[in-house]
């Protein structure tokens, strides 16, 4: 199976901007972004020249390591988005929104979506009551997420009871029952606005 090899924090420096890849560490002054935010290699920190294309393949490139998705499977959400009806860019960030990795690292179940992937990889997340171990799941409306009967007792999901979690609105989690619930589609508004993504969409209709 195809995997990212390139470090986390390298990828970071490579964006030029915290992708947030380790959880508690991005926020403490480890972070490789606040000790040494430049480009990773000899030339790195005298790179200055960016084409429209350069431009176009490193917002690609961004999002894709900021969600952890290999190429082919992110062209595939392109080619899902151009399907459906409206704004190709912002229908391909719902898609990838609700992947449940990603569903389950917004409601403060795991630090990284990293982590949450391998959470999910373990079987440890049930959607409407049956076992989902794929991370690229995506929810709809209505779904139950919820914390597997038998994990609950794990460290990692003790800790959840009773904190509060700040997530966007088309969430919600309970951290006494560990038992979330997708509300409602998620709006542009309600993900990362750094994002350009019609940058992504003119790289991959050229
Ligand atoms: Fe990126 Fe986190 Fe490493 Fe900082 S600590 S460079 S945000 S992965």
């Amino acid at each position: 199976m195809a995997r990212k090899i390139e470090p986390d924090c390298r990828q970071c420096r490579r964006e030029g901007r915290k992708l947030f890849l380790k959880g508690e560490r991005c926020t403490t002054k480890k972070c490789a972004m606040e000790r040494r935010p430049v480009i990773p290699g000899q030339h790195g920190a005298s790179r200055k020249r960016v084409t429209e294309y350069g431009l176009q393949l490193r917002e690609k490139q961004k999002v894709k390591r900021m969600y952890g998705i290999l190429e082919k499977q992110f062209r595939k959400y392109y080619d899902e988005a151009v399907r459906q009806k409206g704004v190709t860019g912002e229908n391909m960030l719902s898609l990838i929104e609700r992947r449940l990795d990603n569903v389950i690292y917004r409601m403060g179940i795991g630090a990284s979506r990293a982590e949450c992937r391998q959470i999910v990889n373990h079987g440890q997340i049930t959607v409407n009551g049956k076992t989902v171990s794929i991370a690229s799941y995506i929810v709809k409306v209505g779904d139950v997420i919820s914390i597997k009967e038998n994990k609950r007792d794990l460290e990692m999901f003790k800790q959840l009871k009773g904190m509060k979690i700040v997530m966007p609105k088309w969430l919600e989690f309970d951290t006494e029952t560990l038992t979330g619930k997708i509300l409602a589609n998620p709006e542009r508004a309600d993900i990362d606005t750094d994002i350009k993504e019609q940058l992504i969409v003119e790289f991959y209709s050229r």
